[in-house]
């Protein structure tokens, strides 16, 4: 992965231990060419990582030289061609254990004038640092709401939002089917042992595997499966 992205990543606030991360970046950039969508931006770590992939994707692709139509762009050296872009949705008022008196809560994420947690200014601040402005499309929403107008397949979707049952269940409804066959779909903080963490996850990993998504690897809590 690009040194300067690895490191804004890295120094990004959020819940994305590097391994998985890199591992999501190799997702990103195995699975077929397309969008990729991820639900629970937070303040862009993992979101870093998929915009890396598909800036490689976007540069090792043919299609993404210039064609003389475009050729008057200012940046089309910089933009990537339309199959590699990433649309990461979060409403950014944080998940019920983000909140103040949980486990993780961050004080400094929270906005002085509504007193609520806003996690969207940060988010800017890493896509800005990141440089991945042109090929992240950041959507401010509750992940079911958007999911109920969305009709874009998607090539990859990375699944990291609300981690209560009926959120992740939500989530998995309003998203999976838009999953193209051959593409990728990534769910974190999968734990099968409730010792290790929440069962949310995992039981959306199981109703995947369900509904014939195909398990292909595993890193830490991350598990990545093909439709
Ligand atoms: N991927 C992030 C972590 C995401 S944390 C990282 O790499 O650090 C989970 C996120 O899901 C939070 O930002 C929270 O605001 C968001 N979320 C929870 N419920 C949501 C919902 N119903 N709609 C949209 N976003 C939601
Ligand atoms: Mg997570």
């Amino acid at each position: 992965m690009d040194e300067d992205l690895l490191r804004v990543a890295l120094s990004t606030t959020g819940f994305m231990p590097p391994e998985e991360g890199l591992a999501l970046y190799e997702a990103a950039r195995a699975a077929p060419s397309g969008l990729i969508g991820e639900v629970g931006t937070y303040c862009g770590k993992s979101t870093v990582y998929l915009a890396a992939a598909a800036l490689s994707m976007a540069s090792a692709s043919p299609s993404a030289s210039a064609s003389p139509s475009d050729s008057a762009s200012p940046s089309d050296s910089a933009s990537p061609s339309a199959g590699a872009a990433v649309v990461t949705v979060d409403h950014h008022h944080g998940s019920e254990e983000n909140q103040p008196g949980w486990e993780y809560h961050d004080p400094t994420l929270v906005d002085p004038a509504t007193g609520r947690l806003d996690t969207l200014p940060h988010l800017r601040r890493t896509l800005a640092r990141a440089g991945v402005e042109d090929v992240v499309t950041v959507v401010v929403g509750r992940s079911e709401q958007v999911g109920r107008w969305w009709r874009t397949p998607l090539a990859m979707l990375f699944l990291d939002g609300g981690h209560t049952e009926e959120q992740a269940q939500a989530d998995y409804e309003a998203w999976a089917g838009h999953v193209d066959r051959g593409g990728t779909l990534a769910v974190h903080d999968v734990f099968p042992d409730p010792a290790d963490g929440g069962q949310a996850p995992y039981h959306v990993f199981l109703r995947a595997v369900a509904d014939g998504f195909t398990p292909t690897s595993t890193v830490g809590s991350l598990r990545l499966l093909r439709r």
